[in-house]
This record gives structure tokens, C-alpha cells and sequence, in this order.
């Protein structure tokens, strides 16, 4: 190519490529060795009531530990799994893990567990004919009530068309909670509301970082709540980092937010730590020391 092309910008354009999708058939390699070795695991980022600041919930968030490159984040190795399948086994062996997670925390902890389990679903995993009945068959082998499921599925995913809306619609009739996760990014059709099945609205945090300077983000942030809970849809402010911003959300109407301010994405075991001070009835804020990993 570089020879005839000469020195335009074709000559590098190429190269460059290449390397990405070496990178990237790398990446699908270790993606495919690593589920094999069991180099996954699942971190719970807590979603707490505003303004008490309760664990309602957790989000289940995986995590890549590869043994050359050490960790490896979501956002890097998502993308591959969704364009490689890699994703359907993986998103299955999530699901089947935070069920059991829930239902656990459940057993030992009873009303100070978390009362909803959130799993990230991508596109590519609700379009598998088998999805819904992987969801069932989580549910029965851990015994965790389908109640107590939300699935997180973003504007793009349902407005593909396919077979998304269908196995929402299905997943629903089980019981299981729908979330409408990174609110604000997608399409944003306000229409998605009206046909696709939704319980739980999550505004992303490009948003929510805007919402105590008055200014067009603010402005957005308070009518998607206006939104939300004209249609008794739960809200979720996401990415949540500071006391000015949760105060403001929670002035706004937001019944839920979930960021650093609040905790971090922890192990199961430290999650579980935040569970013993909230029954500990002398703990004062059991959310305050929180923040590692
Ligand atoms: P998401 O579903 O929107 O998850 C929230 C992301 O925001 C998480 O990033 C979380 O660690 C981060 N976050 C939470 N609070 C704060 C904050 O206060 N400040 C900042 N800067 N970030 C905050 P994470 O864990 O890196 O995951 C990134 C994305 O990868 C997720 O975004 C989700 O789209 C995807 N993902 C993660 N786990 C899974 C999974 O099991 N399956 C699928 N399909 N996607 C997943
Ligand atoms: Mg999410
Ligand atoms: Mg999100
Ligand atoms: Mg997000």
C-alpha cells in the first residue's frame, strides 16, 4: 500500500488498523482462555436510597484478572466479548454467579442484604434465543426470587429491534425488573418508554457530573426525573462523587444514586462487611469508611 499510495495518509491509516485487530484477536484469545481458567470475577458496587444513604441494591460488575497483563477493564475487553460471542458464555457465567451472590447475602443477612441484584445485559446476550431460559434456570438453581433480578439494558440494545424487546417482555412476566442503564447516551427516544418494558430509569453520569451548575446538563438531569416518575419508574443517578451532587439529585426527586461517594465496586466479602455495620444498630453511617478496590 505504501508504495502506491506514496506518503498520503493511507500509508499509515492501515498499519494502524492492523494493530488494533491484532489487538483485538488477541484479547478474544485471552478472552477464551480466561473463562476457561476461571480469571473472572464479580465486584458489587452498592446503589443506595438518597438521602439515608440504605443499600437497596448492588450492581454486579465483572472484573478481568489476566495473568500476564494483570487487570483488565470492562470497558476494554466488553466490546471484544460483544463482537466475538464471548460475551454469551461470560454474561452467563455473571448472571449465575451474582444470583447466587444475592440469594446467599439473602439467607445470612435477611432484610439488611441487598434487596435487588442488577446484571449487566449487552445486546448481543438478548438476542439468544435461549436467553430468557438461562435466566429462569439462574434463578431456580440459586434459589434467589426473581424479584429480586434487574436486568440493565441500554437504549441501544432495545432499539435494535430483534428479539429484545420480546424476551424483556418475558423476563418481566417472570418477575424480573428491567433497568434502562446509561439513560441520556443512546438514542434517547423518549417513545423507547412507551414500548419497551421499563421499572428503573439509570441516568448516566455524564449527567449527574453537571447537575449543581445550572446550565442545559441540570436541565436535562431534572426532567428525566420529572420523566421517571411520571411514569412510576424507580430512578438511579449514576456516578455519584460528591455530597453537593447527591444533596441536589435528592432535591431534584432521584430515589437512588450510586458512585465513589457512596462506595466503591467491592469484592463480595467487603460488600459483606458493609452488610454487618448496617445491622450493627450502633453503627452510625455505615457507608462513610467505604471505598476500596
Ligand atoms: P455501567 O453498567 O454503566 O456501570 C457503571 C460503571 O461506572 C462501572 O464501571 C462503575 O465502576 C463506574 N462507576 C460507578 N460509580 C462511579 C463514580 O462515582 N465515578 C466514576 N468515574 N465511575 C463510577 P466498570 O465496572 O468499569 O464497568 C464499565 C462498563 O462495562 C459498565 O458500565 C457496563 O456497561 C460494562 N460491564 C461491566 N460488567 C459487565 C457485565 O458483567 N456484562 C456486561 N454486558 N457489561 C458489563
Ligand atoms: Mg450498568
Ligand atoms: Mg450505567
Ligand atoms: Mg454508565
Amino acid at each position: 500500500y505504501a508504495a502506491k499510495t506514496g506518503a498520503g495518509g493511507w500509508a499509515r491509516f492501515v498499519p494502524a488498523m492492523d494493530a488494533s485487530a491484532v489487538e483485538a484477536a488477541r484479547l478474544a484469545a485471552g478472552l477464551r482462555d480466561g473463562l476457561g481458567r476461571g480469571d473472572f470475577r464479580v465486584v458489587y458496587q452498592p446503589i443506595v436510597t438518597l438521602p439515608e444513604q440504605r443499600i437497596a441494591g448492588v450492581e454486579a460488575l465483572v472484573r478481568w484478572h489476566d495473568p500476564e497483563r494483570g487487570l483488565i477493564p470492562p470497558d476494554r475487553f466488553i466490546p471484544v466479548a460483544e463482537r466475538s460471542g464471548l460475551i454469551v458464555p461470560l454474561g452467563r457465567w455473571v448472571l449465575r454467579e451474582a444470583c447466587g451472590q444475592a440469594a446467599a447475602w439473602s439467607a445470612v443477612y435477611g432484610g439488611a442484604a441487598p434487596s435487588r441484584v442488577c446484571v449487566n445485559v449487552s445486546p448481543r446476550q438478548l438476542d439468544e434465543p435461549d436467553f430468557v431460559d438461562d435466566v429462569a434456570a439462574a434463578l431456580a438453581d440459586s434459589g434467589l426470587p426473581a424479584e429480586y433480578l434487574v436486568v440493565e439494558v441500554t437504549e441501544t440494545a432495545v432499539f435494535g429491534g430483534g428479539r429484545a424487546v420480546e424476551a424483556l417482555h418475558a423476563l418481566r412476566a417472570l418477575g424480573v425488573r428491567v433497568a434502562l442503564d446509561d439513560f441520556g447516551t443512546g438514542h434517547s427516544s423518549l417513545g423507547l418508554l412507551l414500548t419497551c418494558p421499563v421499572d428503573i430509569l439509570k441516568v448516566d453520569k455524564s449527567f449527574v457530573d453537571g447537575v449543581t451548575e445550572p446550565g442545559d446538563r441540570a436541565v436535562i438531569v431534572e426532567f428525566l426525573c420529572q420523566v421517571a416518575r411520571g411514569l412510576e419508574l424507580d430512578t438511579v443517578a449514576e456516578g455519584v462523587e460528591d455530597a453537593a451532587q447527591a444533596a441536589r439529585l435528592h432535591e431534584l426527586g432521584y430515589r437512588k444514586g450510586q458512585g465513589y461517594l457512596f462506595a466503591r465496586p467491592l469484592p463480595a466479602a467487603e460488600l459483606a462487611d458493609l452488610l454487618l455495620a448496617a445491622l450493627a444498630p450502633a453503627a452510625p453511617q455505615a457507608l462513610s469508611a467505604a471505598g476500596a478496590a
